[in-house]
C-alpha cells in the first residue's frame, strides 16, 4: 500500500491538452541508440513508462541534415523516413498509459555536420563548439525563416508519429534557440540580435510556430537553460546567460509554452557525478522559476528520495520530478513508491557509467541496473526474469565472492527460483565497492551493494554465508551442480600496463594496498597512473588529503584520461589542483630507485627525476580465479569465472556479467561463432 505521505507524487497534472497520470517525468536523455537503434530504444523507453513514468520523452532529436550530431548518435527526425522509428517509440510508452514526447533540436553552432557537410549555422560566425575545427555561418534572415520551416515540418512529422508533448529546447548550451539567446555566441544587430527582447524573438517564433501546430493535439515544452554558470570575464563582463537575465526572459515569454523544463549550466554540471555533486545540487538555481510562471514546471537533481519530492512539490519549487538517470538506475522507480516498496529503488549512485555509453557512441549501460540497454536485444528485464525451467529442480549454485558480480548473479538466480549459496571469505557483502564507497566522494557507490543486499536478504531461495574462505577440495564435498567463481581481481605492483611491457618497479604499493588501510612508508608518493580510470586521480586525492606530498603521473595527456566520457575530466584536473597534488602528463615512470622515481616524457624519451619515497603502481588488475582450474581437475563441469574474475572492468561490466551468468543457466546452446544478441540492420535503400 502507498504511504499517504506520497499521495501528491500521484496527482494527475495536466500539461497544456494533455493530462499526465502523476508527477514523475523522464526528461529527455541521450542513449546511443538513437536513430542506429530503434527497436531497442523503443522497448527501453517502453520499460519506463510500464514503470510508471507518466511522461517518458526521446532524446534530443535533429530536425535537419544542418543539425547532424554525428560522431554521437541522437534521435534524427530529418524527413518522412524516420516516422515509423519514432511511431514504434510512441506505440511502446502509449502501450503502458504515458505520455511520449519529443525533444527536438538544431543544434546550430554545436552541430559539427561532418555526415552531412554541410557548414553549421548560428547567430553570429563562432567556432563551431563541438567535433570539427570548423566555423559556423552566420545565418541570414531567410536561412532563420527556413530554420523556422524546418522546425514546423519537424512539429508536423511528431505529431503524426503520435508524440504527446513536443519539445522546443533551448539549454545544455547545445541548441540554436539557446545561442541566439545568448550574448556569448550571439553578435547581431538585426532584430535577432543585441537587445534581449530581440535575442528572445526567435525562440518566441518557433514557440507560437510549435503551439499553433499542435493546437490542442499535444502539449508544448520548453527546456530552458536558467542560468549558464559562466560568470564574468576578466574585464568584469558577464559571459553568457545570468539568472536575473533569464528571469526577464520569463518576463517576456513565461506564459507561452505548455511546460517549462528548467535545467541549469551545460551538460556536465546537468549530470554532474555523485563525487562533485548530491542530489539535489541544481535546486538553488531553478529555485523561484515557478512563481514567474503559471505553467508547469519539471526539474532534475538525481532524485531518488520520495520524501524529497515530496518536499520539492510541497514547497512550490516543481510541479514534476524529472529524471533522467534515476530513471535509468530504476524505471520502475514510480511503480515502487506507488506500491509502498520504496526501499526497493535501485537508487543511482551518480557514476556516469550511463552517460559514457553516450559519449563511446554506444547503446547505454548502467552500473546499478543490468538491463539498460538490454531490453530488446537480450529481452531483459529490470525487474522480471524467467523462472527456471521445470527440469532444473535439482539445480544448486554456489557462487563464490559477494562482490558486484556475485551479489548480482545470486539474486537474479534467486529470484528465478534456483537454489543459490552465496559465499563470501570477508565479513562484508560488497567486495570492491564496499572498500570504494569509502573514498573521496564515492560514498553512494555503496549503494550497488545496499540494494542487492536488501532484495537477498528478502529471499528464502539464496543463502549467504560470511568469513566462508572456500577451497576447491571443500567445494566439491557439497553437491553444487553449477558453481560461479566471483572472487575479483588483483592489482599488479610491477608497473605493467598499457605502456610498459616488462616489469618496473620492485617495491610499488597498489591499490589494493591503500584500500586495505596500507600507507607509503615517506611523504613524498608518486601515483603512476596507466590505468586512466578514477581510481588513481581518488587515491591522489586521498593521499593528499591525509598530508603526502602527492605528484601523479600518467603517460596519457590528461590526468584520469577516461572519465572525459563521465564528464568528469575536468573536474578531477580542479580538484587534484586544489587538494595540491602535482599533475605530470604524458610521462611514465620508468623506476624507482632509493628516493627517486626516473620519469621520462613520452614523446621524446627525455629523462629526469623526482624525489620520491614511494610508488602506487595504478596500471590494471588480474582476474583472479584460480578455483576455476582447481574445480575442473577435481571434475567439476559446471564452473564459470563470472565478473572481474573473468575479465575486471568497471563495476558496471561486473554487475552485468552477474545477470548474464543468471540469465544463461539453462538457456539453450549457442552456435559455434552465433552472436548472443538481437541485432538491428539497416534495410537497403531501392533494392
Ligand atoms: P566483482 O567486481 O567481480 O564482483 P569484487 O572484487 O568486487 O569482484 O568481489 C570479489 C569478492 O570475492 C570479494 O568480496 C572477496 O572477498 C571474495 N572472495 C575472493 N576469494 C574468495 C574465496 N575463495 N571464497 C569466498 N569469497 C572470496
Ligand atoms: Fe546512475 Fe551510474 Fe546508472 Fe547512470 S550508470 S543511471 S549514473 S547508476
Amino acid at each position: 500500500m502507498r504511504d499517504p505521505r506520497y499521495d501528491v507524487l500521484f496527482e494527475p497534472v495536466p500539461i497544456g491538452p494533455v493530462i499526465a497520470r502523476n508527477r514523475f517525468f523522464q526528461v529527455p536523455h541521450c542513449n546511443g541508440m538513437g536513430h542506429r537503434h530503434p527497436s531497442s530504444l523503443a522497448e527501453m523507453r517502453g520499460v519506463k513508462a510500464e514503470g510508471g513514468w507518466a511522461v517518458v520523452c526521446t532524446e534530443e532529436v535533429e530536425i535537419h541534415h544542418t543539425s547532424a550530431l554525428d560522431g554521437a548518435v541522437e534521435g534524427r527526425l530529418w524527413d518522412d523516413m524516420d516516422i515509423p522509428a519514432h511511431r514504434l517509440t510512441v506505440e511502446r510508452v502509449h502501450a503502458h498509459g504515458s505520455l511520449a514526447g519529443i525533444e527536438l533540436v538544431h543544434s546550430g553552432l554545436n552541430a559539427p555536420n561532418t555526415y552531412s557537410r554541410v557548414p553549421a549555422i548560428g547567430p553570429s560566425v563562432r567556432p563551431v563548439t563541438s567535433g570539427t575545427p570548423s566555423v559556423g555561418r552566420e545565418m541570414t534572415l531567410a536561412d532563420i525563416a527556413n530554420l523556422r520551416e524546418w522546425h514546423r515540418a519537424a512539429v508536423r512529422r511528431s505529431l503524426e508519429a503520435g508524440y504527446d508533448v513536443v519539445y522546443v529546447y533551448a539549454a545544455h548550451g547545445l541548441t540554436i534557440f539557446q545561442q541566439f539567446l545568448s550574448p556569448r555566441f550571439n553578435a547581431r544587430t538585426d532584430e535577432y540580435g543585441g537587445t534581449l527582447e530581440n535575442r528572445v524573438r526567435l525562440l518566441r517564433e518557433v514557440l507560437d510556430d510549435t503551439l499553433e501546430l499542435c493546437a490542442g493535439r499535444a502539449a508544448v515544452a520548453c527546456r530552458i537553460i536558467v542560468d549558464e554558470l559562466l560568470g564574468v570575464d576578466g574585464q568584469g563582463r558577464a559571459v553568457g546567460l545570468g539568472r536575473s537575465e533569464m528571469e526577464d526572459v520569463f518576463g517576456l515569454i513565461g506564459e507561452l509554452p505548455d511546460l517549462w523544463d528548467l535545467m541549469v549550466g551545460e551538460w556536465d554540471f546537468d549530470s554532474s557525478t555523485s563525487r562533485f555533486e548530491q542530489e539535489g545540487y541544481s535546486e538553488p538555481f531553478v529555485h523561484g522559476f515557478k512563481q514567474l510562471t503559471t505553467k508547469p514546471v519539471v526539474i532534475v537533481g538525481r532524485y531518488t528520495s520520495p520524501d524529497t519530492m515530496v518536499r520539492l512539490v510541497n514547497q512550490g519549487i516543481t510541479d514534476f520530478i524529472g529524471a533522467a538517470r534515476p530513471s535509468i538506475a530504476d524505471p520502475f522507480l514510480p511503480n515502487k513508491i506507488a506500491e509502498g516498496r520504496a526501499e526497493d529503488i535501485r537508487e543511482c549512485i551518480g557514476c556516469n557509467i550511463c552517460v559514457s555509453g553516450d559519449w563511446m557512441s554506444v547503446p547505454i549501460r548502467c552500473t546499478q541496473n543490468s538491463s539498460m540497454g538490454e531490453e530488446w536485444r537480450r529481452g531483459w528485464h529490470p525487474e522480471r526474469i524467467a523462472p527456471k525451467p521445470v527440469d532444473g529442480g535439482d539445480t544448486k549454485v554456489l557462487i563464490i565472492g559477494a562482490g558486484p558480480a556475485g551479489l548480482e548473479a545470486a539474486m537474479w538466480l534467486g529470484r528465478r527460483g534456483y537454489e543459490v549459496v552465496l559465499t563470501e571469505a570477508s565479513r562484508t557483502l560488497g567486495g570492491r565497492v564496499v572498500q570504494e564507497a569509502a573514498l573521496p566522494g564515492l560514498a553512494e557507490w555503496g549503494r550497488v551493494r545496499d540494494h542487492r543486499v536488501l532484495q537477498l536478504e528478502k529471499m528464502d531461495t539464496v543463502l549467504v554465508t560470511l568469513e566462508s574462505p572456500m577451497t576447491a577440495e571443500e567445494i566439491v564435498e557439497y553437491d553444487f551442480t553449477h558453481v560461479a567463481v566471483a572472487t575479483g581481481a588483483t592489482w599488479r605492483a610491477d608497473g605493467v600496463g598499457r605502456f610498459h611491457a616488462s616489469g618496473v618497479f620492485g617495491g610499488a604499493m597498489t591499490p589494493d594496498d591503500l584500500l586495505a588501510g596500507q600507507r607509503p612508508a615517506g611523504n613524498r608518493v608518486v601515483v603512476y597512473d596507466d590505468e586512466l580510470f578514477y581510481i588513481g586521480g581518488v587515491l591522489a586525492e586521498l593521499l593528499a588529503g591525509e598530508g603526502f606530498q602527492v605528484t601523479i603521473v600518467t603517460p596519457e595527456s590528461k590526468v584520469s584520461a577516461w572519465t572525459v566520457n563521465t564528464m568528469e575530466q575536468h573536474k578531477i584536473h580542479r580538484r587534484l589542483v586544489a587538494a595540491g597534488v602535482a599533475i605530470l602528463t604524458d610521462t611514465a615512470v620508468l623506476g624507482h630507485e632509493g628516493d627517486v622515481a626516473r620519469l621520462a616524457c613520452t614523446y621524446t624519451g627525455r629523462e629526469h627525476s623526482l624525489a620520491c619515497d614511494a610508488v602506487v603502481s595504478v596500471t590494471f588488475r588480474e582476474p583472479h580465479a584460480p578455483l576455476v582450474g582447481q574445480l575442473q581437475s577435481l571434475g567439476l563441469q559446471y564452473v564459470q569465472a563470472i565478473g572481474d574474475a573473468y575479465n575486471p572492468g568497471t563495476i558496471a561490466e561486473a554487475v552485468h556479467s552477474g545477470r548474464l551468468y543468471a540469465e544463461s543457466l539453462h538457456a539453450p546452446d549457442l552456435a559455434v561463432g552465433a552472436t548472443p544478441f538481437r541485432r538491428e540492420i539497416i534495410g537497403l535503400a531501392g533494392r
